[in-house]
């Protein structure tokens, strides 16, 4: 049997809309773009979207038009994908990490306050596996500090906590459509924002911060456009929008097949010797994007490999930030900075999970699993 990694849930639905594109003249950023944007606002109880061609994108973004740049300092979590701290980088400002709590692995309010400097102008929570972080804790942390919030949702666009979902309690929520997310169109990205005046600095610097978009210079006639701000070549494409638009409808649904494929892994996993999970909070609705299991360090690596060799797709969420080499090399940080962090990037296991994976798979991984961790 192959279990792979990730299966992509594109549809004959989607196939129709991309073709219908495809037939059309203009394939950049138009009118596909603009019933994405007005469509996933309106999913996501936000007052404004905007379409970009990766979540990276996004929260480089969003720091630009927050006006966080060179000489801030951004606290976020170390348990991420390196485009959270990189994006910090492209802003021009540094990143500072506050380690997670154990039992989720989600950035740890406590740690954000012990990390905050004068210097600091913004957080980057990141919400692991598809659980928010405790946003309220969060926010207030940053309301009495006038700090700016971007929210990392690349795991969690179906994510609720406290009755918010991601944009509500933050400036900026970026969502990322990368092959192995949710929702997804090969590659691409988005936010979700509350102010128009950011809105409509996204809608301008994601295009060279020209004055028109190539819609508007390619139309009917040809348009003068001048450019008044540094800008970026982050704008979403047609082709993209066309292939996203049909999925917003299927997320809850596919949600729901996750939710069941969830269950069946905890109880075919149920009693296995060493393997935990991360806790889902009260209060919590987790978006259900990665099933990951947390098991003895010692044993993880040959597992890993063990997994492989039995043709299972498996991955590791994540590697902690701060010990990858360039950010040893060149902001000097080591082991021992962020332990808890450094534990959960031992431990951290991610097995096939997806609305089509099949019960028989399920039991198949889970079967290997535990024979992976018994040397077999
Ligand atoms: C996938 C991912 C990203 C990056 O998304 P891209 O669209 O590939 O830029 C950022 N943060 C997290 C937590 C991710 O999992």
């Amino acid at each position: 049997m192959k279990v792979e990694f990730c299966r992509h849930n594109i549809t004959p639905v989607d196939r129709r809309a991309l073709d219908k594109t495809l037939r059309g003249l203009f394939i950049s950023t138009g009118s596909e773009v603009a019933v994405f944007e007005e469509k996933l606002a309106r999913h996501m109880g936000a007052p404004y979207a905007v379409g970009v061609t990766s979540a990276t994108a996004a929260l480089h973004l969003a720091l630009e038009a927050l006006g966080v740049g060179r000489g801030d300092e951004v606290i976020t979590t170390p348990m991420s994908f390196i485009a959270t701290a990189n994006a910090i980088l492209h802003a021009g400002a540094k990143p500072v990490f506050a380690d997670v709590e154990p039992d989720t692995g989600n950035i740890d309010p406590a740690q954000i306050e012990k990390a905050i400097t004068k210097r600091t102008r913004a957080i980057i929570p990141v919400h692991l596996y598809g659980q928010l972080c405790d946003m309220r804790a969060i926010a207030s942390i940053a309301k009495g500090r006038k700090l700016k919030i971007v929210e990392d949702a690349a795991h969690a666009l179906e994510g609720k906590r406290d009755g918010y979902g991601p944009g509500q309690l933050a400036d900026a929520a970026a969502f990322s459509f990368y092959a192995t997310k949710n929702v997804t169109c090969g590659e691409g990205g988005a936010l979700v924002v509350k102010s128009k005046k950011v809105r409509d600095i996204l809608l301008r610097t994601r295009a060279h911060g020209m004055t028109k978009d190539a819609a508007k210079r390619y139309g009917v006639t040809f348009s003068q456009y001048d450019m008044k701000e540094y800008g970026w070549k982050y704008n979403m494409s047609n082709i993209q929008a066309a292939l996203l638009l049909n999925q917003l409808d299927r997320v809850e649904d596919n949600l729901q097949k996750r939710a069941r494929l969830w269950k069946t892994y905890l109880k075919k996993l149920e009693g296995a010797q060493g393997v935990g999970f991360p806790t889902i909070s009260p209060g919590s609705r987790s978006a259900m994007h990665l099933f990951t299991v947390w098991v003895p360090e010692r044993k993880r690596d040959v597992a890993l490999a063990g997994l492989a060799a039995r043709g299972i797709g498996v991955s590791v969420h994540f590697k902690p930030i701060h010990l990858m080499g360039f950010y040893q090399k060149n902001f000097g940080f080591h082991k021992g900075m962020f332990p808890v962090a450094e534990a959960i990037g031992r431990k951290t296991i991610t097995l096939p999970f997806y609305p089509t994976l099949k019960p028989a798979e399920i039991e198949y991984v889970s079967v290997s699993l535990k024979e992976a961790l018994n040397g077999r």
